[in-house]
């Protein structure tokens, strides 16, 4: 705060790029070596942020990014990895800067078992005010608790997708969009990992991985 009085708006803009001016904290956690709290200017590329933090633990491979809080749209390691860190190119690429609370995964990460992670807690935080938001998350929830435990039917997958549409926007208050986007993203991204484990009554493609290595 001080650097701003002392060397003027213009000055703190200018450390930014066009469009996302200043700098950022960026809340990494997740599978990188030193998690932690990074003030870094807006533009920075994903690459230097991940070397910053330590990159990823053990040396292992990166395999998706959730670059802005829980709710913003998970990217695909090869994706992510050529963009820069500010609201325009995240933007242009399905996601968003959202709170800049990054979660980074490694390929160790089961891509289903997150999502339900994350639904469940839409689910507990959802007020119950509105229909979609109040029915939706538990629906969300349970069909992928379903598929995890084994139970998981072909036309689940989709049907995740339309509750997950039919939350977006139909809310009066930003946690049914909240709840909406990472199922939306997930499967649009990681839809083998879903359609591995529903024909492999909730075996996880990554531990079939593992044990095959
Ligand atoms: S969208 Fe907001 S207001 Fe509506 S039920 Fe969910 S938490 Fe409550």
């Amino acid at each position: 705060m001080p650097s701003i009085l002392r060397n003027g708006a213009k000055w703190f803009l200018e450390l930014g790029v066009e469009g996302s001016g200043g700098t950022g904290i960026f809340s990494v956690s997740g599978h990188v070596e030193k998690p932690g709290n990074y003030e870094v200017p807006l533009g920075i590329p994903f690459k230097e942020l991940l070397e910053i933090a330590g990159g990823v633990r053990e040396g292992r491979k990166l395999k998706a990014v959730i670059p802005g809080g829980s709710s913003v749209p998970v990217l695909p390691a090869e994706m992510v990895m050529d963009l820069t860190m500010d609201f325009d190119t995240l933007r242009n690429a399905k996601s968003g800067l959202g709170t800049g609370a990054m979660i980074v995964m490694d390929e160790t990460t089961c891509m289903v078992n997150v999502l339900r992670r994350i639904s469940r807690f839409y689910f507990a935080e959802s007020c119950g005010q509105c229909t979609p938001c109040r029915e939706g998350t538990g629906w969300l929830y349970r069909v992928l608790s379903r598929i995890l435990e084994g139970h998981g039917r072909n036309e689940d997958i989709d049907m995740l997708v339309d509750v997950a549409n039919k939350i977006e926007g139909h809310t009066i208050c930003a946690l049914g969009d909240a709840a909406a986007w990472p199922v939306q993203s997930f499967i649009r991204n990681f839809r083998h990992e879903f359609e591995f484990m529903v024909n492999n009554a909730g075996r996880s493609l990554v531990d079939d991985l593992e044990s095959a290595a």
